[in-house]
């Protein structure tokens, strides 16, 4: 093993010195290498410890003694990972370090709720700090890097990945994105407690046609740039060190293959300095995608296209120096990617001491602490959205006040493994508190009982004789009912996204016994189920809330916690009415009820059954006195707008007010509304607030005709309200400076 000759973890990049200095250190590094030494630092190969996609390859550990292989992931614990850091350490000619990513998308061991839930919350510290633990978690089980945020902006619960983003908004989605990269890399990488974020799938694998997984997607730049680029743009100036290239084609090029995408845009336009990591198998499928020949000409085309880093397509290091000898690829375009990836080894701090996240006791304590397994609960709750409570015989069912008799029903009331969620990571469902035990503990004077009711998939209603007669004998039933975790996420898209099986059946015999029913819809998409909304007096869209699911729950069935989620994403009628989302365009023939010829479904509103930033609570709210300091905003001008927001009901609880702006005239078609700004305040029952706003000429740029991003005078609305639809408006003008 060669002796690296400095010491000092490496910068940020903000500092130009330092930066120097790095580059010198990577380049003496560089110099050293060999051309399959500097392959097998671009190649990321999965160990056999967890299988996030379908090729595996058991020789992964003689690739790294080779050097072969200089990335790993899928490992992780500190025993495990410091074994095949030895390896690589000490056992291959210049001992560079490996870098150990994985999938910690919302926690490592202690999971949260999935990321659209905890999009609901609009609570942007609060997902910063989810980020910030996770990122603790993971490190001190021998992680350097995590394949998240997830950023894809979507508006098709079709497709099984929403779970993992953050919904329809491309203002909300980019604070988060920049919120959660925050939390996963604090300040300084080489710190190691945090972990080097990947800001993920560039670009827009969230809008594939008709919802399917990996399928295309085709997009006028224009619409591209507008609402499915922000979030990505966020991610990244918020100092994400790594970008994932996506499996998906836009614009008729595969992004593992867009030089538009991964150098132009990225790195020209977006300025990007870190390095990009191609998705799984992502250089292999150039193939199938129909671009590449085979598979040198698949890395050959990647790797000029901008991808520095092969996860388990293995080209990279299989063919590159072939591409090399026969003139298709230079040797600085090798190097480039090697820097890239070597800038960050050096700036985790990994040349100093490639062991330092490698520490039992550390690791034994930071796992399942108190502080992780506390947030997990806060954050649970605050995902949990209320969507229906209304009264039953002139009572509200919520919160419960003290039941005598509950039933808890469903096949998802006492499963734990499902309120992991899709991307669990290396969660333990053994220490997940159900709904079902979360019930037991807060109610514990109350006479409990348990039903499944029924499963997910088969036609087998055995089981509802049974549920149906504990509702009977029952003052209350709690049903929880929704999607198992494998019904969504990756390659998990569904043509129809109901409430899969018999489950909504069983619901609506439940309800039809009389007995006053709480369904808990737990799912990682937005599902369809107009008929159960019509019955149902009190639905919680309750997601897969993680470790903690059943106690956050418990919390709000009881009131001890008041709800305060509002939905990221709309929730359809019908399957026929995706893409649905509030931010549409007007047409020139907006929905007229008295106008046949105008755009409207014959058998369904245009509207969602739930829109985007709906959420209820146990308390009211009210908006009024909505004011505007001025109709008429210069260029140079700060709008300033407030709104006085009353708690009108009997619980303290948090309201989300949110602002939206809509440009009456442009150049180009502007959506309906636009959401700019919002406020999540708590307010103690009979508590009034003023809420001050400010919009300047930022807010209301957008994207022209000719791409540029531009402001342009003309009349505005200005809306402010707790969702998109229930909203007070007013109007100014922008006027320009004289
Ligand atoms: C997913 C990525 C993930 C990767 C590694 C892929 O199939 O699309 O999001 O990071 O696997 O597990």
């Amino acid at each position: 093993m060669v002796q690296f000759l400095f010491n000092g973890c490496g910068t940020g990049t903000g500092d130009l010195v330092a930066d120097i200095y790095l580059n010198r250190k990577v380049d003496s590094v560089l110099s050293l290498m060999t051309t399959e030494e500097k392959l097998g630092q671009m190649n990321l190969l999965t160990s056999d410890w967890d299988v996030t996609g379908p090729t595996m390859r058991d020789t992964y550990m003689e690739d790294i003694r080779a050097g072969r292989c200089g990335n790993i992931f899928n490992a992780h614990t500190v025993d495990y990972n410091r074994k095949l850091q030895q390896i690589a350490v000490e056992e291959t000619r210049l001992g560079i370090p490996l870098l150990f990513g994985y999938d910690v998308i919302h926690g490592h061991k202690t999971i949260f709720p999935i990321p659209l839930a905890e999009a609901c919350s609009w609570n942007l510290e609060l997902m910063e700090r989810s980020a910030m633990l996770a990122a603790r978690e993971a490190a001190a089980s021998g992680l350097h890097w995590t394949f998240a945020p997830m950023v894809d902006l979507s508006r098709d619960p079709r497709w099984g990945r929403v779970s993992e983003g953050n919904g329809e908004d491309p203002l909300l989605g980019g604070l988060i994105a920049e919120a959660r990269v925050k939390g996963f890399q604090g300040e300084d990488l080489s710190d190691p407690f945090t972990l080097a974020a990947c800001v993920k799938h560039f670009a827009a694998y969230g809008a594939p046609q008709a919802g399917r997984d990996y399928h295309t997607v085709d997009m006028s730049e224009l619409h591209f740039r507008e609402y499915y680029l922000p979030p990505y743009r966020k991610g990244i100036e918020a100092g994400a060190v790594s970008v994932m290239a996506s499996f998906n084609d836009l614009f008729g090029i595969p992004a593992t293959a867009s030089s538009y995408l991964l150098t132009d845009l990225l790195r020209n336009e977006m300025h990007f300095t870190g390095f990009v990591v191609s998705d799984y198998s992502g250089i292999e499928q150039l193939q199938d995608h129909g671009v590449a020949a085979d598979r040198q000409h698949a890395g050959e085309l990647a790797l000029l296209a901008g991808v520095d880093m092969d996860m388990q397509s293995a080209i990279f290091a299989e063919t590159l120096a072939r591409s090399l000898e026969e003139g298709k690829i230079r040797m600085q375009d090798i190097d480039a990617a090697v820097r890239r990836i070597l800038r960050i080894k050096f700036r985790l701090g990994l040349f100093d001491d490639p062991y330092r996240y490698l520490n039992e006791e550390r690791e034994a304590e930071v796992i399942f602490s108190e502080e992780l397994m506390e947030h997990a609960l806060v954050s649970a709750r605050e995902s949990v959205v209320l969507l229906k409570n209304e009264p039953v015989n002139g009572k509200k069912i919520l919160p419960l006040s003290s039941p005598g008799r509950i039933a808890v029903i469903g096949p998802l009331a006492d499963n734990q493994l499902d309120m992991l969620g899709s991307w669990h990571a290396a969660g333990d469902h053994t220490k997940v508190v159900t709904l079902l035990e979360g019930i037991r503990k807060r109610f514990s004077g109350a006479e409990i009982r348990y039903s499944e009711g029924c499963d997910f998939y088969s036609e087998d209603r055995s089981g509802f004789g049974r549920a149906i007669s504990l509702a009977r004998n029952s003052d209350v039933v709690v049903l929880a009912i929704g999607e198992t975790q494998d019904q969504s996420g990756e390659a998990a898209s569904r043509s129809i996204p109901d409430i899969p099986g018999i489950q909504e059946e069983l619901a609506l015999e439940l309800i039809q016994t009389g007995t006053p029913v709480v369904v808990m819809i737990m799912a990682e998409r937005p599902l369809i189920f107009p008929r159960l909304n019509e019955s149902a007096s009190a639905i919680f869209y309750a997601w897969h809330l993680g470790t903690r699911a059943g106690d956050a729950l418990a919390d709000i069935l009881s009131g001890a916690y008041n709800p305060s989620g509002k939905l990221v994403m709309s929730i359809p009628r019908n399957a026929g009415q995706i893409p649905v989302y509030y931010n549409t365009k007007s047409t020139g023939r907006p929905a007229d009820p008295n106008n046949r010829f105008t755009s409207k479904y014959l058998d369904v509103p245009n509207e969602p059954l739930y829109p985007f930033g709906f959420g209820l609570s146990y308390t009211d709210f009210s908006c009024r006195e909505f004011q505007l300091q001025d109709t008429l905003m210069g260029m140079n001008d700060t709008l300033h707008l407030s709104v006085s927001v009353k708690n009108t009901g009997a619980y303290d609880g948090h309201e989300t007010v949110q602002l939206y702006v809509r440009d009456l005239v442009g150049s180009v078609t502007r959506p309906v509304k636009e959401l700019k700004d919002f406020q999540k305040i708590f307010l103690a029952a009979g508590e009034e607030r003023t809420l001050h706003f400010t919009l300047t000429t930022d807010d209301l740029k957008f994207i022209g005709k000719n791409l540029e991003y531009m402001t342009e005078p003309g009349d505005f609305r200005v809306f402010v309200g707790p969702d998109s639809e229930r909203l007070l408006e007013a109007t100014f003008t922008l006027v320009k400076n004289n």
